[in-house]
């Protein structure tokens, strides 16, 4: 019945098939009017279409309205499935989802040690729990997206900064290990491309991820900026203090050795003398008015604010948004660093918290191959709205 399900889609039927899942519902004679392509074209490709299940036709109005009934077309979102992964330094999350990216099921594997030797049967292990008792659907699992921290490019890890996957060829081998096409991109370009999918309506804007490494993921006119490396929107590795500290990248002064939750973490044990520290202890003593946690996260906002303000110069997006498990325990984080973007052009730019509740670099993930499957770049789905 079908003879392949990753054939690229021609570019006229991925323009039908994203006006249609734009709309919502909508008639073959507006889909004419609105792509500009005749009625023969629309008729032939609505009805590939259909055979592929990709769309549903939907009667509506037939009770009341009298006349010719109209027959409107929908996506058909639970034509397939698809997972999202994300590799952290001690975490592996997970979730499988519809087509719209409806979560089905999620899975996360919490404060684990990661090591080489673990590492493909922790995979193994998440994926299990997914795909345990999968719906029925016309294509099944039609690709999985893996998010790491890092630089990559055409689903190659050129440097990342886990240990446990130096010197693996990481898509080579998950693509053996699965019957699915499996990619690899980047963490923060990740997250921005979820934010551009499932969480705005802006065709420019930049995700500010805030873990281990800071990256910016930057979506200029509907498409994730990713330079010919893969490299661009490593904020991390702007310089903040010309010959600071030096930095493993051959600079001295890098954003990053001045705050990644890392680094503020260990300023903040020390400073307070914590025997543990982490989100919640911060922002516990955030909230009870501790002076020097407030006086450093001042510092660290400033900072940020630096280069989310040179990120801005560049790129001028419409919206920043903030990916860190600080920031959304701290709210109050993401108003101070609003308050030190003073250049009359950057102040203008809202920065927020994700809207995404969960790990926007999942939604991301699952966008990615999405994408790929129904050959839509400038794709928006609001199954989280
Ligand atoms: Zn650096």
């Amino acid at each position: 019945m079908i003879s392949s399900k990753y054939t690229i889609r021609e570019q006229n039927e991925a323009q039908i098939l994203n006006q249609i899942i734009k709309e919502k519902e909508i008639s073959r004679a507006k889909l004419s009017q609105v792509t500009s392509l005749n009625k023969a074209s629309v008729s032939a490709i609505t009805k590939k279409l259909l055979a592929d299940h990709l769309i549903l036709e939907k009667r509506i109005g037939e009770l009341n309205t009298p006349g010719r009934k109209p027959i409107m077309l929908t996506f058909n979102n639970k034509a397939a499935l698809v997972i999202g992964l994300d590799l952290g330094y001690n975490y592996i999350d997970g979730m499988l989802s519809f087509l719209d990216g409806s979560e089905i099921r999620r899975f996360q594997l919490t404060e684990t040690t990661i090591t080489k030797e673990n590492f493909f049967q922790l995979v193994d292990s998440v994926i299990t729990e997914l795909t345990l008792q999968l719906p029925q659907t016309v294509y099944g699992i039609i690709g999985m997206t893996v998010a790491i921290q890092g630089q990559v490019l055409h689903d190659k890890v050129i440097s990342t900064a886990y240990d446990y996957l130096t010197d693996i060829d990481l898509i080579q081998e998950l693509n053996a290990k699965f019957d699915f096409p499996v990619n690899v991109e980047n963490e923060a370009n990740l997250s921005a491309l979820g934010e551009y999918t499932f969480s705005s309506h802006f065709e420019n804007l930049i995700s500010v991820s805030l873990h281990n490494s800071i990256g910016a993921g930057i979506v200029k006119n509907g498409k994730l900026e990713i330079g010919k490396k893969g490299y661009a929107g490593q904020l991390g590795h702007t310089i903040l203090f010309p010959d600071g500290r030096k930095c493993g990248c051959g600079n001295h002064g890098c954003l990053k050795q001045y705050c990644t939750t890392q680094v503020i973490y260990s300023e903040i044990k020390q400073a307070k003398n914590l025997a543990k520290v982490n989100s919640d202890i911060i922002a516990e003593l955030y909230h009870q008015n501790d002076e020097t946690v407030q006086k450093m996260l001042g510092d660290y906002a400033k900072y940020l604010a630096i280069g989310i303000n040179n990120t801005i110069m560049l790129y001028a997006p419409e919206l920043v948004i903030l990916n860190s498990a600080l920031t959304k325990k701290i709210p109050e984080f993401v108003t101070m660093i609003q308050n030190n973007l003073k250049n009359q052009f950057a102040k203008e730019v809202n920065v927020i918290n994700s809207p995404i509740s969960w790990n926007p670099a999942i939604y991301g993930a699952i966008a990615f191959s999405i994408q790929r499957f129904l050959n839509i770049e400038q794709l928006k789905l609001d199954s989280l709205k």
